[in-house]
């Protein structure tokens, strides 16, 4: 089950160095040069056994002196709402500013689990000084240097033991758990709203605490599947909703507790960076995958002509992951609706698919034969045998190889391109190992 940390705190004082310490973020450098920074908002910290996702409310601040207080009192307010546990990050060399003791005013009225983290403390000497933070009143601050790293162990310590225990909720394995995401206005709420329609076809509220569940039961059209936090879709508006940070956090939680997820574009808009980044979160979580053009009745020109230019701007934008579904429906007038659900079935089972071992070798050797893996320095690189791993939540391919270092990854792409040319795996990504035998 997703576990939510939000780090908080006004510009400057080291959030994004420090998201960066605690997710190691390789990636995150990378995509910097890249000239993104959405790696910079999201990413996932695996300690001491147990996961949880990290999200830097910096990533939608603008940082500048000419601070934006009101901004900043809304970050804290979403995170207080979505969040399980808040890194209140303030700053040892600076002190106390005006603005940490609003956003400390702010915590405090919640009872959401609040880590003051006292960043810059490069050293010891700097410690003592963190002492002035008890005044905040949310409890022993916790002195850390995200720069150089030390003591980011012990804070890492410290957010496992104060996040929720996992209460797994008991769910009926072979339905799937489906996720309408999109940014605001995208048409979730109404297409949630067709799908249930008037009568409201609710089959069951998962026993127990119904009001906290994020899984709903429906059956629709023949088709029994749970949505993933509709109640959470639903419910709109208490804070800015068109904020892009509300939207993200929101979508995290649905993706992570889902199969498939039905990303929503707004075929009068195109895809926007918004689209693409809550794209990338399905991507990392490795979740299935249905596009959903929806508004499709206000286009007028609905030739195929068009229909494939949109597909291919999707499929382009999307890239590298190209093998999914792509919708052109409308929520308004219900347009294809059914298809939307039949397709996130096909998508879950295609996620399930296992091929047996022989057929995979007879298929797949014969291929890696005609077009083997560049030798590397004359040596030969031999795939010798290929097996995939037992079910798990996403399609796994182990190759056994002689020399597994040297296999790269547009070679690895060729394999995956090949798998998905011999067998149905659209809409699930799927994992390639190479490992030594
Ligand atoms: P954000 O605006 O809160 O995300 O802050 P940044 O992570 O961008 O950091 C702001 C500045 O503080 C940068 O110049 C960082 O290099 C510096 N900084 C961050 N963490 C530390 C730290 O632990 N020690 C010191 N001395 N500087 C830090
Ligand atoms: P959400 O924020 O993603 O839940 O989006 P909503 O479902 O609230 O929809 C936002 C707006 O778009 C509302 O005014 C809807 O009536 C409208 N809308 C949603 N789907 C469609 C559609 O398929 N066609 C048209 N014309 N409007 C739509």
């Amino acid at each position: 089950m997703g576990n939510i940390v939000a780090i908080v705190g006004r510009p400057n004082v080291g959030k994004s160095t420090l998201f960066n310490r605690l997710t190691q973020s390789r990636q995150a450098i990378v995509n910097e040069e890249a000239g993104t920074t959405r790696d910079r908002q999201y990413g996932k910290v695996e300690w001491t056994g147990k996961e949880f996702s990290l999200i830097d409310t910096g990533g939608w601040v603008i940082n500048s002196d000419d601070v934006f207080e009101e901004e900043i009192n809304k970050q804290v307010k979403i995170a207080l709402e979505e969040a399980d546990v808040i890194l209140f990050v303030v700053d040892v060399l600076n002190g106390i500013t005006d603005l940490d003791n609003e956003v400390a005013a702010i915590l405090r009225r919640h009872k959401k689990p609040v880590i003051v983290v006292a960043n810059k403390a490069d050293n010891f000497d700097l410690h003592p000084a963190a002492a002035e933070f008890y005044s905040f009143g949310l409890g022993d601050p916790f002195c850390i240097s995200a720069i150089n790293g030390s003591c980011s162990g012990d804070l890492l310590d410290k957010i496992v033991a104060t996040l929720p225990e996992d209460k797994p909720e008991e769910l009926e394995e072979e339905l799937p758990r489906i996720a309408i995401i999109g940014r605001p206005n995208a048409g979730k709420s109404s297409l949630i709203n067709a799908f249930i329609g008037e009568d409201r076809h609710i089959v069951t509220d998962i026993a127990g605490t119904t009001r906290d569940s994020i899984y709903t039961k429906y059956n629709k059209f023949g088709l029994n599947f749970y949505l993933v936090d509709t109640a959470g879709i639903r419910k709109k508006g208490k804070v800015n909703e068109d904020l892009e940070y509300y939207s993200v956090i929101r979508s995290i939680r649905a993706i992570e507790n889902s199969d498939v997820c039905v990303l929503m574009l707004d075929a009068t808009r195109g895809i926007e960076s918004q689209d693409l980044n809550i794209f990338s979160l399905v991507q990392k979580n490795k979740k299935g995958l249905v596009v959903c053009v929806n508004k499709w009745d206000l286009v007028e020109d609905k030739s195929q002509k068009v229909i494939e230019t949109f597909t291919n701007a999707i499929r382009e934008r999307l890239a590298p992951f190209t093998d999914f579904p792509i919708l052109f429906i409308s929520a308004l007038t219900k347009q294809r609706i059914l298809k939307v659900l039949e397709t996130a079935q096909v998508v879950f089972e295609n996620r399930q698919r296992r091929i047996p071992t022989a057929k995979l070798n007879e298929i797949m050797l014969p291929i890696i034969e005609n077009y083997p893996p560049p030798a590397w320095k004359g040596k030969y690189i031999k795939i010798k045998y290929i097996t995939q791993l037992p079910a798990g939540q996403v399609p796994s391919f182990v190759f056994f190889c002689n020399l597994p270092q040297w296999i790269k990854d547009p070679y690895k792409r060729f394999l995956e391109n090949k798998i998905r040319e011999n067998w149905e795996f659209t809409g699930t990504p799927i994992n390639i190992f190479i490992r030594e035998k």
